[in-house]
């Protein structure tokens, strides 16, 4: 799967993107990862890529000449990449987002700077528009990374045995259970004797009531008709 990132700050990349899981994804060529400097679109004499809002405030605005020309010049190698602009505006990106772009072949991520990009950038080139959350961060590059590291989890061949999405959290609709490694007892504090029994039906139960527990108690609005079955009803209304 192939990532092409615009951004001001390609510098933010060199480490978080390079690292662990996705350095041996990108190593077995399941991912291509290249960040492009938009600033190096910009043609006049200062390389400028913001200006003032039109109708006033505060800040700056990312301008659409350097953007659009940046995204023509990535798209003529990649014509058929989906274009994702990152903004607070957008549909929350989660498990079931990540898990649908990871189908894709090729995305192209913008990284906002500043109060964000000229909206002619959205009508002229964004496929979709997504947030990492109800709040503000000061660029696009964080949110950039958390999307393709999400994303990179799915794509088939990347975790090998360095784990499963299938029994991640939100994979079955939940929260994950709680996980133990050795010892079997720290400060005082047991492993479940569960754990430690062998017994494989056992572990799979207390998995499910621990995962049914935590989301309860952190998300109860996961808690939908589809993710509940009926021994997990008859456990949630002991
Ligand atoms: N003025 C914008 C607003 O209120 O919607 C916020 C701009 S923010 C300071 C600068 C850039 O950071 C945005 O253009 C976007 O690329 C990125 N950004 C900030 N928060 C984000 C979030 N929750 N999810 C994704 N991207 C975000």
């Amino acid at each position: 799967m192939k990532f092409d990132i615009l951004t001001l700050f390609p510098a933010m990349f060199e480490g978080p993107l390079t690292e662990s899981i996705i350095r041996r994804a990108a190593e077995k060529e399941l991912v291509d990862i290249r960040v492009h400097n938009i600033r190096d679109y910009a043609t006049d004499r200062h390389q400028v890529v913001d200006d003032a809002p039109y109708g006033g405030g505060d800040g700056m605005v990312m301008k659409v000449e350097p953007l659009a020309a940046c995204i023509e010049a990535v798209k003529r190698e990649r014509p058929a990449a989906r274009v994702i602009l990152t903004t607070p505006r957008g549909r929350t990106f989660k498990h079931e987002v990540a898990r649908e772009l990871s189908r894709e072949a090729e995305l192209i991520l913008i990284c906002g700077r500043y109060e964000g990009v000229d909206e002619r950038v959205r009508e002229l080139f964004v496929d979709d528009e997504l947030s990492i959350g109800d709040f503000v961060l000061t660029g696009g590059e964080l949110a950039a990374m958390v999307m393709v590291d999400a994303i990179v989890r799915f794509i088939p061949g990347v975790l090998g045995s360095a784990g499963s999405v299938e029994t991640d959290s939100f994979a079955d609709g939940l929260l994950e259970y709680p996980q133990y490694t050795r010892p079997a007892e720290f400060r005082g504090l047991r492993v479940p004797d569960v754990l430690l029994s062998g017994n494989h039906a056992e572990v799979s139960r207390w998995r499910r009531c621990k995962s049914l527990e935590k989301t309860r108690i952190e998300r109860p609005d996961l808690l939908v008709e589809q993710v509940v079955t009926p021994s997990d009803r008859a456990y949630l209304a002991e």
